[in-house]
């Protein structure tokens, strides 16, 4: 055991000089940094190594080539770091390396996700009776969702589709955004319920969906509702959409991979108002709650329709009808315990530090927002949530500031194209960014813009 000792001590202490270099290295891997990566490429040896020796090789090739996402300058797509606690917890249950399958044989992760859950529903003002279930990520949580839908809707049609499939059943109607995360069409396409017959409702400037364009709703319906578009942050009218799905005998979905934290906080709850009188929900843990990845998580309202879906039986599998089985919610069998992080997140956090968290990273956003147009750029969204979307003019322009950010090294954000024009987006969602973070982010993107925009005023 001594031995397990020194190697963990080892790696922590490597971890810990990574994450406490991370604010003072460049956000991107150097060039020089990536291109040693070629140290990695030589044939399996055939003799075992000493594991001390293989750490060294991963830390001194493996660490200058990552991107500091867990640092506090990275506003790229909508990651964020990991808070200390859950990176922690990580190890710690990645030491018991429990299979999180069934409750009879590992009780112990069993109960802490079961935990994590009932809090997740509480902090997220989700009904209390939702089953759940601890995923990768958003897009297998859609997945998990989605799966108890079709299950119900299909159910409802006097079709059983696990036990049936889709070939012959009667057809569903599923209706998304046209600002749907493209993850949401893959689950559709991976259920069989095909990604272009999917029905497209329009949008409003900010991305949300137009409840005024909104098909005849049946019973074969399934709504997928976004809270938290990926570019603007924006909610689609949940009540109403809810409402009209409600009547009609519909399902209604949300993807709420990061916006459904807007929940938690009581100054943005009402963004997220109408939300409970949905179906089923998604999100992710490895976003704004800042739990290491893959974290994602698929609430349902009828604890059945996600049982039907997922569950299996086989001989050598202890059933428990007194226990809740987390393979009877999840696509997986066997699974790491990634609930037991989530857990160890709530717990350090406590509903005021959630809270804090989701305010004071919006906050950064509208003060990124307000930098950038005092500066006479144009911010091309309204700012609901943690996103900023900014055109520096032209889009090479604006392509091209972006990639002299990411070379600068001060912070990182990525580009993307918002109805039609190009923009830098800034999504602030790490517990590490500071004040100063952000103000010393401010510096160099104008430091860059503006020397970008002398370069082209001097033709050169
Ligand atoms: C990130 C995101 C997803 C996909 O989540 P993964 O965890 O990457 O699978 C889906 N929908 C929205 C709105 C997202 O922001």
């Amino acid at each position: 055991m001594k031995k397990m000792n020194t190697l963990l001590e080892n790696a922590a202490q490597r971890a810990g000089t990574y994450l406490d270099n991370l604010s003072s290295r460049p956000v991107a891997p150097t060039p020089e940094a990536v291109s040693r990566l070629a140290a990695f490429d030589y044939p399996l040896q055939n003799d075992p190594l000493n594991p001390a020796e293989v750490l060294r090789e991963l830390d001194e090739i493996g660490s200058p080539a990552t991107i500091a996402s867990a640092g506090p300058r990275f506003f790229g797509f909508v990651i964020g770091g990991s808070l200390p606690v859950a990176l922690a917890a990580n190890w710690l249950a990645g030491a018991w390396d429990q299979n999180s399958a069934l409750y009879n044989v590992t009780p112990g992760t069993a109960a802490i996700e079961q935990v994590a859950l009932h809090w997740l529903l509480d902090v997220l003002r989700l009904p209390g009776e939702c089953a759940g279930a601890f995923v990768t990520g958003t897009t297998v949580a859609n997945f998990t969702a989605l799966a108890a839908a079709r299950h119900a809707a299909l159910e409802k049609a006097g079709w059983n589709v696990e036990a049936d499939g889709l070939f012959g059943a009667p057809p569903l109607e599923v209706i998304v955004s046209a600002e749907a995360h493209p993850t949401l069409l893959k689950a559709i396409a991976m259920l069989g319920m095909g990604r272009d017959r999917a029905i497209r409702v329009p949008t409003d400037k900010n991305g949300a969906m137009r409840a005024d364009a909104l098909p005849a709703l049946s019973e074969r319906s399934i709504v997928c509702v976004q809270a938290g578009n990926i570019n603007t942050g924006a909610f689609d009218p949940l009540p109403e959409i809810c409402t009209a799905a409600r009547k009609a005998g519909a399902w209604v979905h949300v993807d709420g991979a990061f916006g459904l934290w807007a929940a938690a906080s009581p100054s943005l709850a009402r963004l997220a108002e109408g939300i409970d009188h949905a179906d089923s929900w998604a999100t992710d843990c490895h976003k704004w709650l800042n739990v290491p990845y893959d974290s994602g998580v698929a609430f349902v309202r009828d604890t059945n329709a996600l049982r039907a879906a997922m569950s299996i039986t086989a001989d050598y599998l202890p059933t428990a009808s007194e226990y809740r089985n987390p393979a009877d919610f999840t696509p997986e069998l066997s699974r790491r315990a990634r609930g037991v992080e989530v857990w160890a997140a709530l717990r350090a956090l406590g509903r005021s530090g959630i809270a804090d968290l989701i305010e004071r990273t919006c906050r950064y956003a509208r003060r990124f927002a307000s930098a950038m147009s005092s500066a006479g750029y144009e911010v091309l969204n309204e700012i609901v949530l943690n996103q900023v979307l900014v055109s520096f003019g032209s889009p090479d322009t604006t392509r091209q500031i972006v990639s002299d950010i990411q070379a600068d090294g001060t912070c990182w954000c990525g580009s993307t194209v918002w109805q039609g024009k190009t923009a830098m987006r800034i999504s602030v969602v790490s517990w590490a960014t500071t004040e100063s973070d952000v103000d010393r982010s401010i510096e160099a993107i104008l430091r860059i813009a503006q020397s970008s925009k002398k370069k082209h005023a001097n033709g050169s």
